[in-house]
């Protein structure tokens, strides 16, 4: 089995676990996180897998110009533009990484705790 059979964030892009897609792009989509972490806890991943952030070559420069447009759309949608929004990513165990396909948290809604 590849790692991209293996991975529950590319079954999620193919459209083999019924997600709903709150963004949709050729390269990019975002969906509800399982277990919200604030009111709006979306997840912004690319299409394609890519482990981490720490994978990302120069050849993905746009795609994660895409992501981040991706980011503020959903903001939008979501209408937590005004009141606020974090983006964060992990990467590696001290991070706390659990699915290691790349994806962007996206948190709001409510007010937000401290990082770290
Ligand atoms: P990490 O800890 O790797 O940065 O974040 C993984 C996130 O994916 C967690 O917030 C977790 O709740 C979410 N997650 C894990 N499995 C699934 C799933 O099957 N569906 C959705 N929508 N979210 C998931
Ligand atoms: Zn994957």
């Amino acid at each position: 089995m590849t790692p991209e059979q293996d991975c529950i964030f590319c079954r999620i892009a193919l459209g083999e676990t019924g997600a709903t897609f709150v963004y949709e792009s050729d390269d990019v989509v975002a969906f509800d996180d399982l277990e919200p972490q604030a009111q709006t806890h979306v997840l912004v991943i690319p299409r394609r897998h890519i482990s981490s952030i720490a994978a990302m070559t120069r050849d993905d420069h746009a795609l994660v110009g895409e992501m981040f447009e991706a980011v503020s759309s959903v903001a939008r949608a979501r209408g937590i533009e005004e009141s606020g929004f974090r983006v964060l990513t992990n990467h590696g165990q001290d991070s706390g990484q659990t699915v290691f396909h790349l994806h962007f948290h996206l948190l709001g809604g409510n007010r937000l705790g401290p990082l770290g």
